[in-house]
């Protein structure tokens, strides 16, 4: 699943590309978008701004239209030049959105729906920008405050929760645990007001960071010594803990350890030496 951050990039892309100007055409698999697009066509509208909220991408079109993505475990948009070489097959090819400079392409987009604005506002799954880490607009007191309600949740699973907070993914999740030395699965309950705003600050570091940093598709929350000139292409090693199990930690050497979480089973990595599972709860293995 892309984190939020991935998908902040990808609306700044679109919407650098693509954004002010006019669809030239627009073409679509997905029936209900097509059909859409027969009573109220899509070419000859402006694209007025492409933003993220949350895991969902919006795309808005002059007229009142706003075409909603979520891009779940498989979706991606990618921008092209006319006739330059898709990087993915065209059968996977959900979304099509041309512009006199630009093509967008939606691959694979498993989620997609045309709104008008009421239709918009009415929309739930939507995160408010209040509840999103990467909105200038997010109020981290209320999402502590979210989080220490669950708390019979485990730490890890909790800071998945779209409704609690949004825009942490399963790479941050084990990441920002890791920063703020919490274990993933200590009972919320477990945590002071203080750790709890702690982790949220951390995470919206991590996730600010990846936002700014010009890493491509890779997620960096560590950097070992000349990292930022050597260009490893392996994913773990500009990682704390994620997918590292089995390998010895950055700070203490103690080995990583994995285990899934959640009702989703969503794998959640730590390490036993610098996480503390203390305070009174232990820890199943
Ligand atoms: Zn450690």
């Amino acid at each position: 699943m892309p984190e939020g951050d991935t998908l902040f990039r990808t609306a700044v892309t679109l919407q650098r590309a693509i954004g002010g100007q006019v669809v030239t055409r627009f073409e679509t698999v997905l029936p209900k978008l097509a059909r859409v697009d027969v009573d109220t066509p899509i070419a000859g509208r402006t694209i007025e701004r492409v933003e993220s909220v949350g895991k969902w991408l919006l795309m808005r079109f002059s007229g009142g239209l706003t075409l909603l993505t979520h891009m779940l475990m498989s979706g991606s948009w990618h921008i092209y030049k006319p006739g330059e070489r898709w990087q993915a097959p065209g059968s996977a090819a959900r979304i099509v959105i041309e512009t006199s400079e630009y093509v967008a392409v939606g691959f694979n987009v498993p989620v997609a729906e045309m709104h008008t604005a009421e239709s918009l506002r009415r929309e739930r799954r939507i995160p408010a920008a209040k509840s999103d880490l990467l909105s200038l607009d997010f109020d981290a007191e209320a999402a502590v405050v979210r989080i220490m309600s669950e708390a019979y949740g485990e730490l890890g699973d909790v800071l998945l929760r779209q409704r609690v907070m949004a825009g942490v993914g399963n790479v941050f999740k084990s990441e920002a645990c890791f920063v703020a030395g919490l274990h993933p699965f200590r009972k919320v309950g477990t945590l002071t007001e203080k750790q709890v705003r702690e982790v949220v600050a951390v995470a919206r570091k991590q996730l600010a960071a990846n936002v700014m940093e010009d890493s491509g598709d890779r997620i960096v929350t560590w950097r070992g010594v000349g990292r930022r000139t050597t260009r490893n292409s392996d994913p773990k090693e500009s990682l704390w803990v994620y997918g590292r199990a089995g390998e010895p930690c950055r700070r203490c050497e103690t080995l990583i350890e994995s285990r899934m979480q959640g009702a989703d089973a969503r794998v959640t990595f730590w390490c036993p030496g610098c996480q503390s599972s203390k305070d009174g709860y232990h820890v199943p293995r």
